[in-house]
Order: structure tokens, then sequence, then C-alpha cells
């Protein structure tokens, strides 16, 4: 968990780079600078840099109409691994309580710290035994926008942040292709230590630690959650049923909004699956009220 970030620099050459070929694989390939940056949480700093390459905020796609074909909320064959794994095991509803009476904004730093706090060196589950790190959360305490993934990586367990390695990067340029920055997300994973290998965890340590997650959301009380993949929306709705039964809609979850897209890690494996991944987003900015990439 961190407190408000600095603003962010202009990108690079490099990073720029980098960012363009994101949009390329998205299929946006025209773009035009502008002036100022229209969307919520833009960073005038960024805005007004004159020189160099252009920034961040002066990027947008320009030859692209929202993507919301029936058949881009359908489900690739490997998720459907995926799910398999995750049905061959015992699941269970926990016995959550209702969400509390929302806290003032002001206090929201405090409140994430008691929980972290209360995890402390935990070990209720047996992933304890092999991490390095707790990775408890990361971002605004006070974002509109929360993104929940499964569990740490190897990157992660060794820097404490979640979605730090490869991952990372392309949620990054997920969450810059939606006109946001990290640092005013939040970012908390279904289990907190990292399970042997990168398997999925199995219930009981999911269930163990999920708690801490909720007390998260409840916290943070993001305007809309996104689930990053079929172990973050089993474990945060109790409910198994096929990404493609998720994606596409918005749902109701413990007085927020809840949009399913695919893992980062799952879309480094199968690029063709970002533009799939581009329809999740670009239903979430309309959630939050963001501006869509448009013809001008
Ligand atoms: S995964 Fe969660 S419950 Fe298990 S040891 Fe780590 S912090 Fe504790």
């Amino acid at each position: 968990m961190t407190a408000p970030h600095e603003p962010t620099k202009p990108l690079d050459r490099d990073a720029l780079r980098a960012r363009l070929g994101f949009y390329r694989e998205l299929g946006i390939s025209e773009f035009y600078r502008r002036p100022v940056d229209p969307v919520l949480w833009a960073d005038p700093a960024a805005v007004a840099a004159q020189d160099g390459p252009p920034s961040e905020s002066e990027m947008r796609p320009l030859s692209h109409a929202p993507v919301t074909a029936p058949s881009l909320f359908q489900q690739p064959a490997e998720e459907s691994a995926q799910e398999s794994e995750i049905a061959a095991r015992k699941l269970f509803q926990p016995i959550l309580p209702p969400p509390p009476a929302p806290l003032p904004p002001e206090q929201h730093f405090a409140a994430l710290k008691l929980i972290r706090e209360e995890i402390g060196d935990c070990t209720r589950c047996p992933l304890c035994q092999g991490r390095n790190k707790i990775v408890f959360g990361d971002g605004d305490p006070n974002a509109r926008l929360m993104f929940v993934g499964e569990g740490p990586g190897a990157d992660e367990d060794a820097s404490g942040l979640p979605f730090v390695g490869r991952g990372g990067q392309l949620l990054n340029n997920m969450i810059q292709a939606m006109g946001l920055k990290r640092e005013h997300v939040y970012i908390a994973n279904v289990v907190k230590c990292r399970p042997p290998a990168n398997r999925t965890p199995d219930p009981d340590e999911a269930h163990t630690c999920v708690p801490f997650l909720f007390r998260q959301i409840d916290v943070v009380r993001p305007k809309l959650l996104v689930a990053l993949g079929q172990t973050a929306v089993t474990y945060l709705t109790g409910e198994k049923k096929p990404l493609s039964a998720w994606r596409g809609t918005v749902h109701p979850l413990r007085g927020t909004k809840l949009i399913v897209t695919y893992h980062p890690a799952f879309l480094l494996r199968d690029p063709n699956q970002k533009r799939h991944a581009w329809a999740d987003l670009q239903m979430a900015m309309r959630e939050l009220g963001l501006e869509l990439p448009k013809r001008e």
C-alpha cells in the first residue's frame, strides 16, 4: 500500500514505443496530439510538457470504434483449461459480514494500514511457507477503480508489490490505455503470498486469505472492481461460472460493481486476446464516465 504518488513524468522514447506497440496490438494505429487530457485523473504537469516526445496524456487513439461485438465476449480455450483446474477442487462460499458503513476518504489510508498490521507475519495458510514478502496491495486508498488479481508471482514475492513483473507492465499499459495512471487505481490479489511454482491457490488458501481482500474493498469502496481472470472472479463472487458468462456484463458486488476480464499473464501467453480485454476495459471506462477513444 502506498500513499498517493508523485505525478508521473512524461514517457521517454522507449516507454512511448512500448505504449504505441501495445495500442497497435489492440488494432489502434492512428494517433493525434491533444492539448488537454479530458479524462479523469489527468496529470496537468504531464500535459504541459512541451519538448521531447509527446507525453502519455497527449497520446490518444484516433481510429477506434467501441468494441462491443458479442464475439469479443466469448471464451478462449486456455481460459477453459484454467477453469477446470479450479472446478476440480471443492469450493465453498465464505461467510462474510455485510459491508460496513463507508469510511470518510481521509481515513482510508489508515484503515488499510490497520488491515495490513492485522495480517502481520501471517501463517494462517500454507502459502506462508514459501513466500518471501506478503503482497498486501498498492495504490490510491480512495481509488474509483480497483483491480483484483489471483496472487503474487516471483517478482511480486521479491518486491512486496502487486503486478510488477511482465504481467504488471501489461496491466500498467492497460490502465494507461484507459487514460488513467497506475498510482490512481488500487490493486490487490485474492491471496497475498506466492503459491509454489505460481500454481492456482487452493480453495482453502484462497478462502483463508480472501476476507482481507474484502476488507480492503470495503475500505477503498471503488466505484468499479475489475476482476483479472478466473480465480479472481471465482473467489470474489463465490460462484464458479465460465469466464465468458461473467464478461460483457456489469455485476453488483458488495455495494459496488464488478467487471471481469482476462489476467495479464494470460494475455501475455495469448496476445490475440488483448482486443477482447480492450472491449472489457472500454466497458469499465463507460462505467467510470471516462471518455472512450473516438475519431475526431
Ligand atoms: S496467503 Fe494470506 S492467509 Fe495465507 S499466509 Fe499469506 S497472508 Fe496469510
